[in-house]
């Protein structure tokens, strides 16, 4: 028997109508490219939304359509999320920073039938232009900003949206209708896409706003740091319509003090982003005594949060911090350390561990961890293997890839999501490392993610990695590459008397070398593949 509920299908447009029916008056705040501030709310957003609409409608767009965004968190960003999707195309959000050849094999392997560009990325698509598939190239800007570029069938965006119409008749569309695609940005290989629907955003946009989780409010200021053009800036611009959320887009300025400025002006309550963004804003507070007035909770995930990071928030500016984990494969939040967990009533240390762990999966994602032959290894919290997800807003394949999609699943639909973990009685879950980062020394295995917080520990540490080193005797032993403060006076005998006192003896670095900086992917993680091809010859002292 069939239950008797209605058939609505869940849709991304629900979500701006609401926010500009019950909060229209809320504001959206971005920092423009040129560094100014804009300011409008939610109504407006709609208005503008729907005129984008009728222009997409003009220039041809048709249902399925992907059309490409080379830009940065900021409002014309958020109104093509809303208008594109909405129309039954696909938004496809492209990350700039990846290297010029990458963002030419992803445009065209989309088939982007338009891109629309921040003025920062003219210079790049005039570049790559020549080898497009793309008909043309909207500007996001307006008439007296617009560059003269080379580019063909160049369209201004305040021009191409001006005198619409500001109500439009929004498609009633299938809840499994593709609405965003975002490639992962892998360190080898060709990208790969995954193709979000109306019906995974939205489930997931419930599961990040429950309480133990991102929990957004309509008392929230809202700043996604981590960019709209990486997994949907974590579900944050859906999650903060459907709180009703004000929300705060920092642009390109993501420096510390841009950062701190505008939390400061904008009495932002919640921020998101990856840990390095993290380290260095309390860095800058360190050394200049500042202090948030606003800034309740924040969420670091992308990569491994050091505890180090966690209590500086806590007990120097009272900031409590969320760490999640998740994928672009997973829309992308898969796991999530409870804000609560920063409440328990446990001993700091004991819980600055929890919190430093990456959580407990959240509704709807279920986890196994498995060994090299595929058999279920126990969650126990000591037992580590490839972990594998299901749930709704998984992908259950890469678009256009069969290759690809064919490497990532098990014969019961898993998704092989690539890092080693453990999970304890309780769900906890503790990421080792990224399968390919492991680093086996004697026949056991050491984490490269563990060593590398136990060193951002040290007071003088900015950044570090640890890679594998070929050795004679133990097959593999760590490097420690570690980026010092400035001005602090570091040396290897510090560092590894340090480590000494924090991890068993075994997995204390056989060497230490220091470097101005670390190389990093596009999306702010530490690019391994370069420093170990950097590293290759290179001999430790105790081989
Ligand atoms: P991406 O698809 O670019 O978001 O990258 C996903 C990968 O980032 C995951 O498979 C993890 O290896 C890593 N990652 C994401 N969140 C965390 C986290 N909280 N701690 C450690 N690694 C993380």
């Amino acid at each position: 028997m069939r239950g008797l509920m209605m058939n609505q299908p869940l849709s991304i447009t629900s979500l701006i109508r609401y926010a500009a029916q019950y909060h229209a008056n809320t504001e959206i705040v971005s920092r423009t490219v040129e560094g100014s501030i804009h300011r409008y709310n939610y109504g407006a957003a709609y208005a503008r939304i729907r005129q984008l609409a009728h222009a997409l409608g003009e220039l041809g767009v048709a249902p399925g359509d992907r059309i490409a965004t080379l830009a940065w968190n900021g409002y014309r960003h958020f109104e093509l999320y809303f208008a594109i999707s909405g129309v039954g195309a696909v938004c496809h959000t492209v990350n700039p920073r990846l290297f010029p050849p990458q963002i030419e094999y992803i445009l065209n392997h989309a088939e982007d039938k338009y891109v629309f560009a921040d003025l920062t990325f003219i210079p790049l698509l005039e570049q790559l232009a020549p080898r497009l598939k793309a008909k043309g190239y909207v500007v996001m800007t307006e008439r007296e900003r617009m560059p003269t570029a080379t580019l063909p069938n160049l369209i201004c965006y305040e021009e191409l949206i001006a005198d619409r119409p500001t109500t439009y008749d929004w498609p009633m569309l299938d809840e499994w209708t593709a609405s965003s695609l975002c490639y992962t940005s892998g360190t080898t290989g060709n990208p790969k896409g995954v193709l979000y629907s109306h019906r995974s955003t939205i489930l997931h946009t419930f599961s990040i706003n429950q309480a133990d989780s991102l929990a957004l409010t309509a008392r929230d200021s809202v700043m996604p740091v981590v960019p709209l053009f990486h997994v949907n800036a974590w579900g944050i611009p859906y999650a903060a319509t459907m709180a009703g959320s004000k929300l705060v887009f920092p642009g390109p300025h993501l420096d510390p003090v841009s950062l701190y400025d505008l939390i400061e002006q904008e009495q932002v309550t919640m921020t998101a982003g990856v840990p390095t963004i993290w380290l260095k804003l309390l860095e800058y507070l360190d050394q200049t005594g500042k202090r948030f007035s606003s800034l309740e909770r924040l969420l670091s995930g992308g990569s491994a949060v050091p505890i180090s990071m966690i209590s500086a928030f806590e007990e120097k500016h009272g900031t409590r911090v969320c760490h999640a984990w998740g994928m672009t494969e997973l829309s992308p939040v898969g796991t999530c350390g409870t804000f609560k967990a920063a409440q328990l009533k446990l001993p700091d240390e004991v819980r600055y561990r929890y919190q430093a762990s990456q959580g407990r999966a959240v509704f709807g994602v279920e986890l196994k961890i498995v060994d090299v032959n595929g058999d279920e290894l126990p969650h126990d919290g000591r037992a580590f293997g490839d972990l594998l997800v299901r749930g709704p807003w998984v992908t259950s394949a890469y678009f256009e890839n069969e290759e690809a999609t064919k490497a990532a699943f098990d014969s019961d639909g898993w998704f092989r999501t690539g890092d080693v973990v453990s999970i304890d009685p309780e769900g906890w879950v503790r990421i080792v490392d990224r399968t390919k980062d492991l680093i086996k020394s004697g026949g056991e295995w050491i984490s490269s993610i563990d060593l590398e917080n136990a060193a951002v520990g040290h007071p003088d540490v900015l950044e570090a990695a640890a890679i594998a080193i070929p050795h004679p005797t133990w097959q593999e032993r760590p490097l420690l590459i570690v980026v010092a403060k400035p001005g602090a006076r570091l040396n290897r005998e510090e560092m590894l008397g340090y480590l000494r006192t924090k991890v068993a003896s075994w997995w204390v670095p056989d060497d230490v070398v220091f470097v101005p900086e670390l190389p990093h992917t596009a999306t702010g993680k530490l690019l391994k593949s370069k420093l170990r091809e950097q590293f290759r010859d290179y001999k430790l002292k105790s081989a």
